[in-house]
């Protein structure tokens, strides 16, 4: 199968044909459909995340249809649609799986990152840490709900029950996601872009922001609570500072740049600033069910999974409208290694 591989830590990923990964005991074959491009991506190829598998085969959004199953794997049926995030492997034993805060496990693998990811034409996955896909998705609208969705949900989930005015700083893939579902209960918006950005603000108030503006600016209205997805330091002072009084400041990156010094009186009157580490299934399960209810509309711009890097550039440069996702091409054959598996495991490859 085709795969783009991280090889080096620095370097673009490498076109190769690889083996298709046979499904171990408890996983899956996925023919994945498409597969959303993250920053998080960005941070692994610059080396900004410590220890990632090498070789490895990024990609932790994986929208496609179960194609196999290994030893022990019953959840799901052949042709099923499901996705896959970042969320790869959780204990289950330690002192945080067993508090509902899988997302810290001692143990944790994360797709696309320790263990092999969807940018290639199959993945393996823990068939536990699948979600169903809601219907009336295709693969590339379904990807970025794998994490810009999740992610993006877990950090507005976070940024309370109670808050009326949420700021968003960064307006990319999750926040275009979370907008939606933040107008869809109630709530009122207020998009932060990169200063001078007419086009995100525009794309902001479209998609029902009640105010857009730079990062730079006071809001018309102190926030209850601000969500930063953008991966810059200096966003926390702004948005400490455009938050009342017992607001909440969640920051939804893996990654960010120094935070710069700022007075007390800014965190002082009881605002508290938070950081958002991955997802729990739970995370995963709501926001997949509210999705369809609002529903949450994915604007995608679409890359051949061979022009990955072309992808990630994109990304990188910033001047997008919702998600990037690499489209993996149609004409795959059947992978072979699950036609050798299947006279030990009939009932599941059908
Ligand atoms: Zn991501
Ligand atoms: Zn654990």
């Amino acid at each position: 199968m085709l795969a783009m591989v991280l090889e080096v830590v620095g370097r673009p990923l490498v076109a190769r044909e690889v083996p298709v990964p046979r499904p171990g005991a408890g996983q899956v074959l996925i023919r994945v459909g498409a597969c959303g491009v993250c920053r998080t991506d960005l941070h692994l190829i610059d080396g900004e995340l410590p220890r990632p598998k090498l070789p490895l085969i990024p990609g932790h959004q994986i929208a496609g249809v179960i194609a196999g199953a290994g030893e022990g794997a019953g959840r799901f049926q052949p042709g099923d649609r499901v996705g896959v995030g970042w969320l790869g492997f959780t204990c289950g034993v330690c002192r945080f799986c067993r508090s509902g805060r899988e997302n810290l496990c001692d143990r944790g693998l994360f797709t696309g990152y320790t263990i092999d990811g969807g940018y290639a034409e199959y993945a393996v996955a823990d068939e536990r840490y699948c979600f169903r896909l809601p219907v009336g998705y295709s693969d590339l609208e379904a990807a970025p709900l794998l994490c810009a969705g999740l992610i993006g949900y877990r950090a507005y989930r976070l940024a309370g029950e109670g808050a009326e005015r949420i700021g968003i700083y960064g307006f990319g893939a999750a926040a275009h996601l979370i907008t939606q579902v933040a107008v869809h209960q109630q709530r009122r918006v207020f998009a932060f872009t990169r200063p001078g950005d007419a086009e995100a603000q525009a794309f902001a108030r479209r998609l029902g922001a009640v105010w857009a503006g730079g990062s730079e600016e006071l809001p018309p209205e102190e926030l209850d609570a601000a969500i930063i997805f953008a991966p810059v330091g200096s966003l926390v002072p702004a948005a400490l500072r455009a938050t009342a009084k017992g607001g909440v400041v969640v920051a939804g990156g893996i990654h960010m740049s120094d935070i710069p010094s700022f007075p007390y009186r800014l965190l002082w009157e009881e605002r508290s600033l938070r950081s958002v580490a991955n997802l729990t299934r739970r995370d995963g399960e709501e926001f997949l069910e509210i999705a369809p209810r609002v529903p949450v509309k994915t604007t995608v711009e679409a890359f051949p999974l061979r022009e990955a890097n072309e992808a990630l550039e994109r990304l990188r440069k910033g001047k997008i409208e919702g998600a990037v996702v690499v489209e993996a091409p149609p004409e795959a054959e059947p992978p072979s290694t699950v036609d050798s598996r299947q006279s030990r495991a009939p009932a599941r490859l059908g």
